[in-house]
């Protein structure tokens, strides 16, 4: 079953997706995880990207629809996804909707996990990972043994740009007048199942897979 994990940034959708990737075999794809490596490869697209994304903004849709259409193809058949960070608008929303119905593929759930804004922020605010951003760590809810290195590589552990303070509130505000409308999109397709995303990230998986399975 292809799945949409949609929620405020913070609310866990990087990590409940890689559980799934792990445990179901699930292929994710997250928006911002190619708009990460664009810049570091300092390809045409992360240019384009990078001054919405260190101030907190949207990519304009024009570019992010052209980006997910291209992965899209390059997904093998019965292969199941996730698509994490995407839609991000209602326009994004309606042009997901349009590019499913031509390359004949169906969203099975759209998973809206929920967290409370004060949590939203320690999350984000205290978050900490590795360059390539696949050992994530919390200075207050997940530290690692030795501050500011990671326990597995060893490496020096940094903050994403947009993880500063400042910024994370412009993403929670842009996440409020952009993204949650989608809500009410999704859930008149009746598609929308809601999780509650506080709490350890194994009960949160389990409540995502009591619904999905
Ligand atoms: P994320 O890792 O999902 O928090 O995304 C980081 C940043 O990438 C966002 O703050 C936006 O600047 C940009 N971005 C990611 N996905 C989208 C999207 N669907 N639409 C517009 N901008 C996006």
């Amino acid at each position: 079953m292809n799945l949409l994990l949609f929620g405020p940034p913070g609310a866990g959708k990087g990590t409940q997706s890689q559980f799934l990737v792990q445990r179901l075999g699930y292929r994710h794809f997250s928006t911002g995880d190619l708009f990460r490596a664009a810049l570091r490869l300092g390809t045409r697209l992360g240019l384009e990207a990078k001054g919405f994304m260190e101030r907190g903004e949207l990519v304009p849709d024009r570019i992010v629809i052209g980006m997910v259409e291209e992965e899209f193809r390059k997904l093998g058949e019965n292969q199941a996804w996730i698509l994490d960070g995407f839609p991000r608008t209602v326009p994004q929303g309606e042009a997901l909707e349009d590019m499913l119905q031509r390359l004949g593929i169906s969203i099975g759930r759209v998973v809206f996990l929920t967290v409370r804004r004060e949590l939203l922020i320690k999350r984000l605010s205290g978050r900490r990972m590795t360059a390539d951003g696949k050992y994530v760590y919390n200075i207050e809810f997940n530290p690692p043994k030795m501050p500011g290195v990671c326990d597995v590589t060893g490496e020096k552990l940094i903050q994403r740009d947009d993880d500063r303070e400042d910024v994370v509130l412009n993403r929670l505000k842009t996440y409020e007048e952009m993204t949650e409308p989608l809500k009410q999109f999704y859930a008149a397709k009746n598609r929308l199942s809601e999780v509650k995303g506080e709490g350890d990230p194994e009960v949160v998986h389990s409540r995502i897979l009591e619904l999905i399975q």
